[in-house]
């Protein structure tokens, strides 16, 4: 039996009569749960004896209040998902639940990787996701925490959270899941107009194009095919495409050996904001 907390005191009264030696698995969402979510959910299964998913749409991690607003809840059938693929507990907590003092931020120091790409274009965001992800570790305490590479920079500013706050918690990033065209799931992909959708899978088929390009070009020539091909199109505007250090995130200005890059990318689809990544 599944079971499902919407308070702090009774999930860690359940928590705390677990034997100390099983492990915990922790995977946090925003809910509204599509098989990316899931691929997380099936990791942490593989690895723990007990998996703890939360469900909370953090209000302190959104810029803009309109995409907070109409950001998509499906809790019902979201937890009918997570019983079936087999989660132990559920932890779904109101704002007031886990912001006692209001809805702010801590402000954290992340060494730098904080203020590039989504830190540059999203106000706050990266504070938001650290005030919540402190929060969350703190009242779940898991062994392991899973996080999807879709979200690659977060999954970076969480592996340095845990360090600046000295958290004894294994980060574990998992490959990107996609629909059957490319497009990289995500909650916000049901709130795409039939059009947009349709056009969405170029964010992916430009990235696969952009790493075979970087093979043999250099990143600003890249960098421009790139901005280019999105000019070209009639629904899809380009925010940013950066090709980046995955350790610093930082754009890369000469190729050095032994390091690595990604290709990062973030793209309105009309009203919706979509990001994608690849390796390079
Ligand atoms: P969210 O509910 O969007 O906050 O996402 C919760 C977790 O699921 C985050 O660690 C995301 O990176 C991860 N995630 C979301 N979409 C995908 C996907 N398509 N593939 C892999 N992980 C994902």
């Amino acid at each position: 039996m599944m079971l499902v907390y919407a308070k702090i005191d009774s999930l860690q009264e359940k928590l705390t009569s677990f034997k100390s030696n099983i492990s915990v698995g922790f995977v946090p969402t925003m809910g509204a749960l599509h098989q990316g979510h899931l691929s997380l959910i099936e990791e942490a299964k593989k690895n723990n004896d007990i998996v703890v998913v939360s469900i909370f749409v953090n209000p302190t991690q959104f810029d803009k209040k309109e995409d907070l607003d109409n950001y998509p809840i499906t809790m019902d059938s979201d937890i009918a998902m997570l019983e079936d693929i087999g989660c132990d507990i559920v932890f779904a907590p109101t704002a007031n639940e886990m912001y006692t003092d209001g809805l702010k931020s801590e402000h954290f120091d992340f060494g730098g990787i904080e203020y590039e790409m989504e830190g540059a274009f999203r106000e706050g965001h990266f504070d938001g996701v650290g005030t919540v992800v402190k929060r969350l570790f703190e009242i779940v305490k898991p062994h392991t925490s899973y996080f999807g590479e879709k979200d690659f920079q977060q999954l970076q500013i969480i592996k340095a959270l845990v360090k600046v706050e000295n958290m004894n918690i294994r980060i574990v990033g998992c490959p990107i899941y996609r629909e059957l065209d490319g497009l990289a799931m995500s909650s916000r992909n049901a709130r795409l107009t039939v059009a947009h959708r349709k056009a969405a899978p170029f964010i992916r088929k430009t990235l696969i194009m952009a790493q075979q390009k970087f093979g043999t070009e250099n990143a600003p020539s890249v960098l421009k095919w790139v901005t280019d091909s999105f000019e070209k199109h009639p629904l899809l505007t380009l925010e940013y495409f950066s090709i980046a250090d995955v350790e610093t995130l930082k754009p890369i200005v000469q190729r050095v050996q032994n390091h690595e890059y990604r290709g990062f990318i973030a793209v309105k689809a009309g009203k919706i904001r979509l990001i994608d990544n690849i390796e390079l």
